[in-house]
């Protein structure tokens, strides 16, 4: 039988733990830029149940690669890390800034998941979105995907941001293992 449902995931804050950026009055997270700041989180192992019904994407914003803060090889390396415990059909990075004029990748925009409709032929209809910001939320919003959002301790930190969008997540998560609950 041919899958055509997807889960859509994050990566940074999501599949791997976000880095707290201290140093801006707003609260925001970035990913690791070394080893010793990787850490994949175990509870992605659950994502395995879902593999006989549903293809598995990463759709992931990498503007720090452009900024300098990010090396393309350490950037490989945490998808890598990732791939070693899970089966991904494909994942889609967006390597613009956000500022970047035409880009039309950068979440909450939707061209990567436009792209991964196109190339697999995916239902968007009974497809969800694990993330853990309002980017991918918003997302959602954009494309009629049902939104997920995994809570990795930081939500009430970054609440405003959704609050300030008017965005609310269909389904909160602490852990993959409660996905269970929401897609059958
Ligand atoms: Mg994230
Ligand atoms: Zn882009």
């Amino acid at each position: 039988m041919e899958i055509k449902n997807a889960i859509f995931l994050d990566r940074d804050g999501t599949l791997n733990k976000g880095i707290v950026k201290e140093n801006v009055d707003n609260f925001k997270l970035r990913p690791p830029h070394n080893p010793e700041e990787l850490h994949v989180f175990e509870d992605i192992s659950y994502l395995k149940s879902f593999l006989d019904r549903y293809h598995l994407f990463i759709v992931t914003n990498q503007p720090d690669i452009k900024k300098g803060h990010q090396t393309k090889e350490f950037n490989e390396f945490i998808n890598s890390s990732i791939l070693k415990k899970i089966n991904i059909t494909k994942i889609y990075t967006c390597f613009c800034l956000e500022t970047n004029p035409g880009c039309e990748c950068y979440k909450p925009s939707p061209g990567m998941i436009l792209n991964a409709i196109k190339e697999y032929n995916i239902e968007i209809k009974s497809s969800y979105f694990v993330g853990d910001t309002w980017r991918d939320v918003g997302l959602c919003k954009n494309t009629n995907m049902t939104s997920i959002l995994m809570d990795r301790g930081f939500y009430g930190n970054m609440k405003n941001d959704f609050l300030q969008r008017n965005l609310t997540p269909d389904h909160i998560i602490n852990s993959f293992a409660e996905l269970k609950n929401i897609i059958k």
